[in-house]
């Protein structure tokens, strides 16, 4: 549920009790795509604002966090990662993050809706700045239906950049999706999935995924909570699953001389995001902490 009252835009978390509000100066846009309706704002201090049939999706200042929480620890994780497929992440957000990998190869944006990437070349121009880099490609077309029809064994990282668990979205968080994910990786491959609110959803959503994930064959797997104000609490989370290799290692020389800038990632945080609050331990009764391997 959202509002727009004297210059605020709010989305309304009725079952919560909660609600999220920024100051905007107007609407840039809106309109209804054949999978959803699509809004953009300007607001008074967090740049541009991406609503997605009334969710917010990203704004200009903060989406940072989640862009590179979603790339960086999984591309760090995989020994060597040369094809990366982002499933949904229409802003192209993501996709910049993974070319800033200097040894991807190859790397492909499966959105469903391509009016979210065309509004973003308008109004998140800085996400696009990637997009005509030669290893960059663009499918717009259904995840779920391109993991099916992928090659086997052909891809090294597979990042869910999605949206919530209904509508298209849906299957995404699914155990047959994952079981495609599987077949698509080649050994030593990652899967990493946007895993929503730690505080709302690690006894829902999160336990769910972690489960269907392990019966997808994803023996080892980790949900890494970062800071994201924009979203419902404002804690947000991903979680990688790895192939036949445990995800809480990861090349921590190669973090710490990457070869480009982030805003948010360094290997202090990964090591960081990779100790579970207890509460979490206690409910994903699978973790084990750093140190206790
Ligand atoms: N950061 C956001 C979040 O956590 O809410 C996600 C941003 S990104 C814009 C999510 C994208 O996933 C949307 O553009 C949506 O169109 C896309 N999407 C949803 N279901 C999909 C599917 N089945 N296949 C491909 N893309 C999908």
């Amino acid at each position: 549920m959202t509002a727009l009252n004297e210059g605020w835009f709010t989305e309304v978390f009725q079952d919560k009790g909660t609600a999220f509000s920024l100051q905007v100066k107007r609407k840039l846009h809106e309109e209804q795509s054949q999978f959803q309706k699509l809004e953009i704002y300007e607001t008074e201090t967090f740049g541009n604002l991406m609503v997605l049939d009334g969710c917010v999706m990203l704004t200009t200042r903060d989406n940072f966090l989640y862009h590179e929480m979603m790339t960086h620890p999984a591309l760090f994780t995989h020994r060597d990662p040369k094809k990366v497929v982002i499933i949904g992440g229409g802003d192209c957000g993501t996709l910049r993050e993974v070319l800033k990998h200097p040894g991807v190869e190859e790397a492909w944006q499966v959105e469903i809706d391509e009016r979210v990437t065309r509004l973003a070349e308008k109004y998140f121009p800085e996400l696009c700045d990637a997009n005509d880099d030669p290893r960059a490609n663009f499918f717009f077309g259904d995840g779920i239906q391109w993991m099916r029809d992928v090659e086997p064994n052909s891809v090294d990282v597979i990042i869910i950049d999605s949206t919530d668990p209904v509508g298209p979205a849906e299957g995404l968080f699914a155990l047959d999706f994952y079981r495609d994910c599987m077949l698509a990786l080649r050994d030593g491959g990652i899967v990493v999935q946007q895993s929503e609110s730690p505080l709302l959803h690690t006894e829902t959503i999160i336990r769910d995924i972690h489960e269907d994930m392990k019966k997808a064959g994803f023996d080892h797997v980790q949900t890494l909570p970062f800071p994201q104000p924009v979203y419902p609490t404002g804690w947000w989370s991903c979680t990688m699953g790895g192939k036949d290799k445990p995800v809480k290692y990861f090349r921590e020389e190669d973090a710490a001389q990457r070869p480009f800038v982030t805003r948010y990632y360094n290997p202090g945080i990964h090591h960081g995001a990779l100790a579970m609050p207890q509460f979490m331990v206690d409910a994903l009764d699978d973790q084990v902490l750093p140190g206790e391997a």
